[in-house]
């Protein structure tokens, strides 16, 4: 048996795309299942698209998530280079052997030649195919125009007649009608290769076993097999996933926010709820099982578990699991996490942080709800006096007050400022004035946040927030209400 070969190559288009993540991590987990190995490979022969610093976004998105390539452009291996615009000898030379094989040939056709027959499909309403003007140029007259310059691209030669088969993990057994496809360039006028092209040669040379991709590519896969079988090639395992749609069959955008890694990663998703979850976008374990670390995934990923149905991507099921992530996480950890949005968002001296991380730490589904969770801290919000009464507390203006006051007068007093100093002194308070606590914390509460809903009560809003500043916000609450 070979060795698993498994290749993520994605094309460097300044982020990554969940689809594209997900793809990687399937194309990892495969490899990883079999002890095989993962090779990073970067598209870039549409120099069109290639943006600056991408590959580094593709590193780096790697790196976080844990997905750890065996060979690649940084790290070099036996299948070198690992950047297609750095092997296109390799690819003529393989374009002209094809021509030598009969599964493929020169076309000289102009830019204004094949646009013309591309506004006649249009106006036909037919697909574009090229007409084969080029396929019965003698050999002599191909040698002449080369020997003259003329520039010319390669395209592939398709049998007129018969059929394709091509065999799909995940899709199963798919056959085309050869007239139905196109006689694609491989070979660029630039003397670069088409992607369809490329990655044929690549995934040969480079011993590739299975072929993960997008199923945007499946109806290229017969073009593929003839390539492969023109070359007298072994056809790789063939696995398309199926797509990733939002609720109502939309695409993720990265306009939106929901297609990129980056932008839930800045929001504070964790790489390790992310890969849980897009795990789980077009896979099943045939278990109940919804949380997995990337060993498990590595230890139990089969193909058998992939689905061919679009899979939906839910935003909230992301959040509810991210969130499940952070709680199972201990309070130091989370703390660690926590500390670049408390420094983003509080300055004042007198917080106590690491008892925010205690509040918090149940609280919080993803790090950037944080920052409504602290909002109040530095700046007392405004807040309508009536926030001061809550009915199940059983508040009136009149009883808040008198709350207020009384606490301000024993807190006033206290020197040990802490969560359970705090907490004995208002407990023995509230006996003593023969009210319910509601009546007692809600108003501090209150008066300390000037909000409807904070992390923790009154008791853990004094401790947060210090001795001075909640004595000035009760009087502020007390002001308020005289
Ligand atoms: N470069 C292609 C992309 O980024 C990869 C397709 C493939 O894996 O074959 O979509």
């Amino acid at each position: 048996m070979r060795e698993t070969r498994t290749r993520f190559a994605p094309s460097p288009t300044g982020y990554m795309h969940i689809g594209n993540l997900r793809t990687a991590l399937y194309t990892y987990l495969i490899a990883k299942h079999d002890n095989g190995k993962f090779i990073l490979r970067i598209e870039d022969t549409d120099q069109k698209r290639y943006v600056e610093d991408a590959v580094d976004v593709i590193y780096k998105t790697l790196n976080i998530v844990g997905l750890k390539h065996d060979e690649g452009p940084d790290i070099g291996g036996d299948y070198g280079p690992y950047v297609q615009s750095e092997r296109r000898d390799i690819y003529k030379k393989y374009a002209k052997k094809l021509v030598e094989l009969g599964g493929a040939y020169y076309c000289f056709c102009s830019r204004e030649r094949l646009d013309s027959l591309r506004k006649q499909a249009e106006e036909n309403k037919t697909t574009f195919k090229y007409d084969g003007h080029c396929k019965s140029l003698s050999k002599e007259e191909v040698e002449e125009r080369l020997a003259a310059g003329e520039p010319y691209t390669i395209r592939q030669l398709i049998p007129e007649t018969g059929k394709t088969t091509f065999e799909d993990a995940v899709y199963g057994s798919i056959t085309v009608e050869n007239s139905e496809l196109d006689e694609g360039v491989l070979l660029k006028t630039d003397g670069l290769p088409t992607y369809n092209f490329a990655n044929v040669v690549d995934d040969n040379l480079m011993g590739i076993t299975h072929v993960i991709r997008g199923s945007e590519y499946l109806s290229s896969a017969p073009k593929y097999n003839l390539l492969y079988n023109a070359f007298g090639w072994e056809i790789p395992t063939y696995i398309h996933l199926p797509l990733i749609m939002k609720e109502g069959g939309r695409k993720l955008s990265k306009r939106e926010g929901d297609a990129s890694f980056e932008d839930f990663y800045e929001k504070g998703y964790l790489a390790e709820a992310i890969t849980n979850y897009i795990a789980l976008l077009g896979w099943s374990p045939g278990t109940e099982q919804e949380f997995f670390t990337l060993n498990e995934l590595i230890e139990q990923f089969d193909i058998k578990g992939l689905s061919k149905s679009p899979a939906v991507f839910d935003v909230n099921k992301l959040r509810w699991m991210n969130g499940e992530y952070i709680r199972k996480m201990s309070v130091e950890d989370f703390h660690k996490l926590a500390l670049p949005y408390y420094k983003k968002y509080i300055s004042s001296p007198d917080a106590d942080l690491n008892l925010l991380s205690k509040l918090l730490h149940t609280r919080v589904d993803v790090l950037e709800d944080i920052e409504d969770h602290v909002d109040f801290i530095d700046t007392l919000p405004q807040y309508d006096i009536d926030l001061f009464i809550h009915k199940r507390m059983k508040t009136t203006h009149d009883n808040a007050l008198a709350s207020l006051e009384k606490a301000y007068e024993v807190l006033a007093d206290l020197e040990d400022w802490r969560e359970d100093t705090i907490h004995e002194l208002l407990f023995d308070t509230i006996k003593e004035m023969g009210i319910k606590n509601g009546q007692m914390l809600w108003p501090i509460r209150t008066a300390l946040s000037g909000k409807p809903s904070s992390p923790g009560g009154g008791t853990d809003l004094l401790a947060l927030l210090g001795k001075n500043e909640s004595l000035k916000r009760i009087k502020i609450g007390m002001e308020k209400l005289s």
